[in-house]
């Protein structure tokens, strides 16, 4: 019997969740993954050889105790395993959905050597959706209250981990954000497609039921002053985010026609959600030919979204090539399934028209020496020059760290890329050159994934914890 349960790799395929119909997902602003049903997910999970050294659980960026979750409900333990995955993290079923589990988890599986690696972030999914649906909620029946309290600044996956160590602990976290919904970007970027905002409102109820406090349409610095945030409370967390779009730097950005990824993904998400303030805020790429710049998370959610709102034609030109790209694999593959054409090696270097656009002039690229990174740096071949033909162009480059201006006076280091400095290896954990002031995620590591951004609030409330000594 034990031989043939470790053997089940052998006899079961990695069988991912089945996706909806192709012309479906073109057309709808809803997740494109059916659920796992309770059969399949104990077969998937039941694949898992417990090798002795968890790959998996090292490349996780929470170190999620992934082997012991998968073995609990395989054998049908859910509410067991959904406990102890709300151990390691904040958002599992946001991670499961989201994270680009090829380059972790998944990419780390002693059987993605051919056999194909365990559904990792699936299986993490419908634990926490299953298990919450059913009535579970975290345990916190040991928790004793502490007279303290934190201000975490936004509501972000940084500001949420920050938030839900705090208040397991006992310390009361207050969380402020501009916006009026929680989430950050989980709410005000990342489409429909990959997380349904119904997701992180479950989310919210359950943190609020811990006893999380959301102040939302308040913005620190403008409502409400950080020299207050101080005095009243006994620590700070920012977890606010990088909201600076980098430049192309090539002539005809400005052109009509052009513009940056996020207001376009944002305004959709407005529009679908019915909370537009303005309808002239929306953008609509209908009946358009859409050329996107970039190839990360990004780039691939504005290819995503033009095809569902009826772009004429949507191609992604991207200097590197598909081996080099940022974003996750499995997302690329998506977007290509719904139709998404893929231009790789090509830089762009103008925006083309007279009063709108017109096209986009790209020049090929070879890869040539390695950079400071170690990724090979495109170059441009001469003489390659050719215009794609474009109505609009969304321009997906990144995001640089912006921090705020009130920062200035608060004595907190930033350094020369405009991240704050925050360090995880020091006393406390997080805290930056202010003491009062402990800060995490997107605004200090620079744009990158809502689990690395979840890790970083996590141990920044065990900074805070360690320095208010509770
Ligand atoms: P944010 O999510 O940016 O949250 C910051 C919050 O702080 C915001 O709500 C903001 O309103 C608030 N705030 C800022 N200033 C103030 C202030 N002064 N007062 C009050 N509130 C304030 N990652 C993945 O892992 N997988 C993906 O598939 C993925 N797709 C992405 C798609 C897009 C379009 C984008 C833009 C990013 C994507 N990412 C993805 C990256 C991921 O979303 C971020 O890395 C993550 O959200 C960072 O979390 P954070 O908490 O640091 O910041
Ligand atoms: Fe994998 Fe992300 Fe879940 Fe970690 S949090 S197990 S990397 S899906």
């Amino acid at each position: 019997e034990r031989l043939h349960n470790t053997f089940q790799f052998l006899d079961v395929g990695r069988q991912d969740p089945s996706k909806k119909a192709i012309e479906e997902r073109r057309a709808e602003f809803v997740e494109i993954y059916e659920p796992y049903k309770e059969e399949e997910v104990k077969h998937q999970a039941h694949r898992c050889l417990s090798c002795g050294n968890p790959y998996c659980e090292w490349k996780c960026p929470v170190h999620n105790y992934i082997p012991n979750w998968l073995k609990l409900v395989s054998e049908g333990n859910l509410f067991e395993a959904a406990e102890l995955s709300h151990q390691t993290n904040s958002l599992p079923e946001v991670c499961g959905r989201v994270c680009p589990q090829d380059r972790l988890c998944e990419g780390a599986c002693t059987l993605n050597d051919g056999f194909g690696a365990v559904t990792i972030g699936s299986t993490e999914k419908y634990i926490t959706d299953t298990a919450l649906e059913l009535g579970w909620r975290p345990d916190l029946s040991k928790r004793v209250w502490t007279d303290k309290k934190v201000a975490v600044i936004g509501a972000g996956p940084a500001g949420i981990g920050c938030a839900d160590v705090l208040v397991r602990a006992g310390v009361k976290p207050i969380v402020f954000d501009r916006y009026p919904e929680i989430g950050g970007l989980l709410t005000f970027g990342i489409p429909e497609f990959k997380l349904e905002k119904s997701v992180v409102q479950r989310r919210r109820r359950v943190l609020e039921d811990m006893g999380v406090e959301f102040r939302l349409n308040t913005e620190i610095g403008k409502d409400i002053s950080i020299d207050e945030l101080l005095s009243d409370y006994d620590a700070v967390f920012m977890g606010m985010g990088t909201y600076k779009y980098m430049k192309g730097g090539f002539p005809g950005e400005d052109l009509p026609g052009v513009y940056d990824a996020l207001p376009f993904l944002v305004s959709n998400v407005n529009r679908n959600m019915g909370w537009e303030e303005d309808a002239s805020d929306y953008i609509s790429v209908r009946g358009q030919r859409v050329v996107v710049l970039g190839g990360g998370d990004t780039a691939m959610d504005c290819n995503r979204t033009s095809v569902r709102q009826g772009a004429e034609s949507v191609v992604c030109a991207y200097r590197r090539d598909e081996e080099n790209m940022p974003g996750s694999r499995k997302e690329v593959h998506n977007a290509r399934e719904e139709g998404v054409e893929f231009l790789f090696n090509r830089q762009p270097i103008a925006i083309v028209g007279n009063d709108k656009v017109e096209g986009v002039k790209v020049v090929t690229t070879q890869l040539g020496e390695p950079d400071e990174n170690g990724r090979r740096r495109p170059e441009p071949v001469a003489g390659s020059e050719e215009v794609i033909p474009a109505d609009v162009v969304l321009v997906a480059f990144g995001f640089q760290p912006n921090p705020p201006e009130w920062l200035k006076g608060q004595s907190v280091e930033v350094n020369n890329w405009g991240g704050i400095t925050a360090p995880e290896e020091q006393l406390y954990k997080f805290q930056t050159t202010n003491p009062k002031i402990f800060a995490g995620g997107d605004m200090v590591r620079g744009s990158d994934l809502v689990v690395t951004a979840v890790w970083e609030g996590r141990q920044a409330a065990e900074g805070i914890l360690d320095y208010l000594k509770v």
